[in-house]
Parts: structure tokens; C-alpha cells; sequence
């Protein structure tokens, strides 16, 4: 069994997938073919903004509204404890500060609660300018938006939608990667949208800054000419091929896999039956359930867990072992064990088991009844 079947994909996809990667190679425009384009206005469409900017991947996303937001030295940029590494890193790599925010426990999204605590601690200090919030879409679940936008408003925060596990989720009819001033995204292959390879998109209302991410993932070039370059930027694009890849792949999430991938989350909350705690879904809140995630009681019996299925051929995966504030590479921020005891809890009890839209109901059901037994 596979923890995220991209081979099974394949088969499914493969006439039309081999088609649209035949048609670049055959073409050999492998960087900004009209494939590119394309896509940007089918994910903005989708998505239901204005501007799509594709990217090398969905750290350079995140990164590139950093830039745009000309975050630096000197600035507080609020992100969750309890994440995939990328969404602080980008903040510090700006030489901005991350300031951890805890989750709360049962979305493991950011408590707006904490966040709202931890803006205010950070004016009494007065060493730091907030200036920003990073929110993130863990697992597939859109962060609590509503109450999250009222707390930047508050207190004239930047928000930034942090959706790489987010797209395909939605809060009543308001797509995920919608969110915030700013919201991006990635492709790497076992994200709810995945491509062959990296990448990543940046989707924003915003005309100016639409313009600024089109110019500075060129090398900052002007509107007009790539040879005239009128900032300092990277190189940052998504290659054709998996432009036309992630056509075809979003033709399929649209079409079924969004649905088959709920479907498999319901059937294996109603085989687990009552005994775990199993994934929560707000009421009014759409999972792309980028991950099924269970919290046990113990390390102990996780590592039991994981250690019985995967004998039974069963592949299961904990993320994420490390909080961020206990990350090495953010020491010198002087934050200890016990200061996010939520994000530390779940980094301690949390499995994720295999999830994807191509999992028959009879595999979530051996699952399942594997994980009741090793429990039992
Ligand atoms: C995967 C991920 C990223 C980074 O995306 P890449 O395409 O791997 O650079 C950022 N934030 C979160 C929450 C992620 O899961």
C-alpha cells in the first residue's frame, strides 16, 4: 500500500497525461509556454480571484510575498508552532522574526485567541514591529479565517494564506487560497494538487502586487522587456511541463478526486468508529484533506502503532515530530519546551495514515481495522 498512491494516478490519467507532455516536448517551449498562462487563469478562476502568479515552488511563493511586502530586519511575522518548516523559514530568511503562535487542538489550525495574546505581547515589548501573519492550511483544512482576518484588522497586520496543503478547501463558499491580502500555494507531488516535480502559485486581488511577484520572479524585469530590469529579484518560474501536468491534474481534482478524497475521509472516520480521535471538520469548513491525522493517548503507543501496521504492509507517517519554536535553527529566538504546549502535545501523539482519492473503500477498511487492533 502506498501512504499517497501518485502511481495509480498515473494509470488513471495517463492518455491525457502523456498527450499534454508529449505536446511540450514536441514543442520544446519548456520555459513560459502558453501552457503557463493557461493555468494561471484556470487556478485564479477556480480559486475565485483575480491574479494567479506561478512560481518555482511554494516556498518561493511564500517568499515572494515576503518581498512584496518588503518584510525585514526589525519586523514580527506571526506564524503557527505547529507547521511544515517553510512557512517560519521564510520569515527569518527575509531577516524578519517569526513569532510562534500555538494551534488549537483539534483543528491544529492557529488559535486567532493566541494570536490575538501574542500580538499584543509583542507592542508591549516595543522591540519589534508586527507587521504580518502567516496563517496555514494544515492538512488540508482552512485555517479559521473569519475570526483570524478580524484580529489583523485589529491591529493593521498583512495576511498571508499559507494553503501548500490548503487547495480544494473551502469556509461556506469562499475557496481556500482566497483568504488573506495574499495566499499561496504548492505543487510538490503529494500536496492536494501536485505537479511532477516543484512548483508552486501566489494568488492575490491586488494589481500592483500581482505585478511586482510577475516582475520579480524574472529577475525583476519590466513589464515590457526581460532585459530590462528594473529591480533586484530571483529566478522563479514554473516550468511548461508541469504547467501542462497540473491541467490535467486539475481537470481530475475538479472532476472527482476533491470528492473521492472526502469520501474516503467519511469512511474511515465511520470504520474507526468512536474509540480515536479522528480528524474535525467545523461545521461550514470543506477539507482537501492533504492529511488524515489521528491523535493517540501516547509516544508510546504511536510508535506500537506505526511499528504493528507497518508490518502488515500499512505505511504511516508523523507530521511533525518537532515544533517549530524547539526547531534548532531557531534557538537564538529563546523560546523553551512548554511554551506551546498544544503544538508540543500533538508533535508528540499525532499519525497520519494513507490518504489520497484513489484509496478503495476495501483498503480503508483493512486499514482501519488494523489500527482498532494494534489498539485494542
Ligand atoms: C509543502 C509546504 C510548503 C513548501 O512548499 P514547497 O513546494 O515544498 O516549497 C510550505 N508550507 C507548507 C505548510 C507546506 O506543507
Amino acid at each position: 500500500m502506498e501512504f499517497r498512491d501518485l502511481k495509480k494516478q498515473y494509470q488513471v490519467l495517463k492518455p491525457q497525461m502523456d498527450a499534454a507532455m508529449m505536446e511540450v516536448t514536441n514543442n520544446c517551449n519548456f520555459i513560459s509556454g502558453k501552457q503557463v498562462a493557461e493555468l494561471e487563469q484556470k487556478l485564479a478562476e477556480y480559486v475565485g480571484v483575480k491574479h494567479c502568479v506561478t512560481c518555482g515552488n511554494g516556498t518561493d511563493a511564500l517568499t515572494m510575498v515576503m518581498m512584496a511586502w518588503n518584510v525585514k530586519e526589525g519586523d514580527a511575522v506571526f506564524v503557527p508552532a505547529f507547521t511544515f518548516f517553510a512557512s517560519a523559514e521564510v520569515i527569518a530568511f527575509e531577516g524578519a522574526t517569526p513569532v510562534f503562535v500555538d494551534v488549537d487542538e483539534s483543528t491544529f489550525n492557529m488559535d486567532a485567541e493566541k494570536l490575538d495574546q501574542a500580538i499584543e505581547q509583542v507592542k508591549r515589548e516595543g522591540k519589534l514591529n508586527p507587521r504580518a501573519v502567516i496563517a496555514v492550511d494544515l492538512f488540508g483544512q482552512p485555517a479559521n479565517y473569519p475570526e483570524i482576518e478580524a484580529v489583523c484588522k485589529k491591529h493593521g497586520l498583512l495576511l498571508l494564506e499559507d494553503g501548500a496543503q490548503g487547495f480544494g478547501g473551502r469556509i461556506g463558499e469562499h475557496r481556500a487560497c482566497s483568504f488573506g491580502d495574499a495566499a499561496t500555494t504548492s505543487f510538490f507531488p503529494a500536496k492536494p494538487l501536485g505537479c511532477y516535480g516543484d512548483g508552486g502559485a501566489v494568488f492575490t486581488n491586488d494589481d500592483e502586487t500581482a505585478e511586482y511577484l510577475r516582475s520579480i520572479r524574472v529577475h525583476g524585469k519590466s513589464p515590457v522587456s526581460k532585459y530590462d530590469n528594473i529591480r533586484i529579484g530571483f529566478n522563479s518560474r514554473l516550468d511548461t511541463l508541469q504547467a501542462a501536468v497540473l491541467q490535467v491534474k486539475l481537470d481530475a481534482f475538479k472532476e472527482h478526486e476533491l470528492t473521492d478524497v472526502n469520501n474516503a475521509a467519511k469512511l474511515y472516520t465511520q470504520y474507526l468508529g468512536n474509540d480515536f480521535r479522528t480528524p474535525v471538520v467545523p461545521e461550514g469548513f470543506y477539507s482537501s484533506w492533504a492529511q488524515y491525522t489521528l491523535i493517540l493517548d501516547s509516544p508510546e503507543q504511536r510508535e506500537q502503532l506505526q511499528k504493528t501496521l507497518k508490518e502488515q504492509g500499512i505505511p504511516t507517517m508523523v507530521y511533525y515530530p518537532k515544533p517549530m519554536h524547539l526547531q534548532g535553527a531557531f534557538a537564538d529566538l529563546g523560546y523553551r519546551e512548554g511554551d506551546f504546549p498544544v503544538s508540543e502535545e500533538l508533535c508528540k501523539r499525532v499519525v497520519s495514515l494513507p490518504m489520497h482519492p484513489y484509496l478503495s473503500e476495501e483498503d480503508i477498511r483493512f486499514v482501519a481495522n488494523a489500527v482498532k487492533a494494534a489498539l485494542k
